[in-house]
């Protein structure tokens, strides 16, 4: 399907257009009799591209029993109203984001387990684009989801204090990372997943580029 790449026979990500060469990406986490969603993209993209991709697998809306958006912005969070009203799925999202995010439901912290599909994955708390910034490791599957957490040469990007970005991006090097997806095809690799040294590095690469900041 055109706009989704396949990451694992239970991850898609799903891409939607912003402008030439740029999208924002949205996760689809295939359960047994579940699926989890991490971030909704904008208004028509549950309808334009979500909900088309979950038809095609065979599978129906009503098994969307859980989203969790990484941060506040509107490309992640802009279709939480119409995936909530298809499938009354609850929404979480970081304590500091709730202000910002009136459609989410439910509060994330720091060291929280959260249920996406038969998944399971670990809310690591990552400020430095958004206060409440969220990364989602899976042990088991060694696989990071970080939003906009980890973008590279995008300096503009980084909203908060520098060193808390850095502070934010040295936690997620201790962690065993062989799939790194990102929303948004950032450089110095230009693509949103990453699989194997090139997980490791992007972060390095995102580390030493805020470094180099005035
Ligand atoms: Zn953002």
């Amino acid at each position: 399907m055109k706009d989704v790449e396949r990451v694992a026979d239970d991850l898609y990500f799903v891409k939607q257009p912003m402008r030439v060469g740029w999208f924002c990406g949205v996760c689809v986490v295939l359960g047994t009799g579940n699926i989890g969603l991490i971030d909704t993209g904008f208004e028509n993209t549950p309808n334009d591209y979500i909900f088309p991709l979950i038809h095609e697998l065979g599978r129906r809306l009503e098994d969307i029993d859980y989203v969790v958006n990484t941060h506040r912005d509107g490309d992640h969070v802009l279709g939480n109203p119409v995936i909530k009203e298809k499938t009354r799925a609850p929404v979480a999202i970081h304590v500091l984001e709730t202000e910002a995010v009136p459609t989410a439901d439910s509060v994330l912290n720091d060291g929280d387990v959260v249920t996406l599909g038969d998944r399971q994955f670990e809310v690591i708390h990552t400020p430095g684009h958004r206060p409440g910034s969220i990364c989602l490791y899976d042990h088991a599957n060694k696989t990071l989801i970080t939003g906009d957490s980890v973008c590279g040469d995008r300096t503009d990007l980084i909203r908060m204090d520098k060193a808390l970005y850095i502070a934010s991006l040295k936690k997620l090097l201790n962690l065993d990372v062989n799939v790194l997806v990102m929303s948004h095809p950032f450089k110095p690799f230009g693509k949103s997943i990453l699989t194997g040294n090139e997980a490791h590095e992007m972060i390095q690469a995102s580390i030493d580029i805020a470094e180099k900041l005035e």
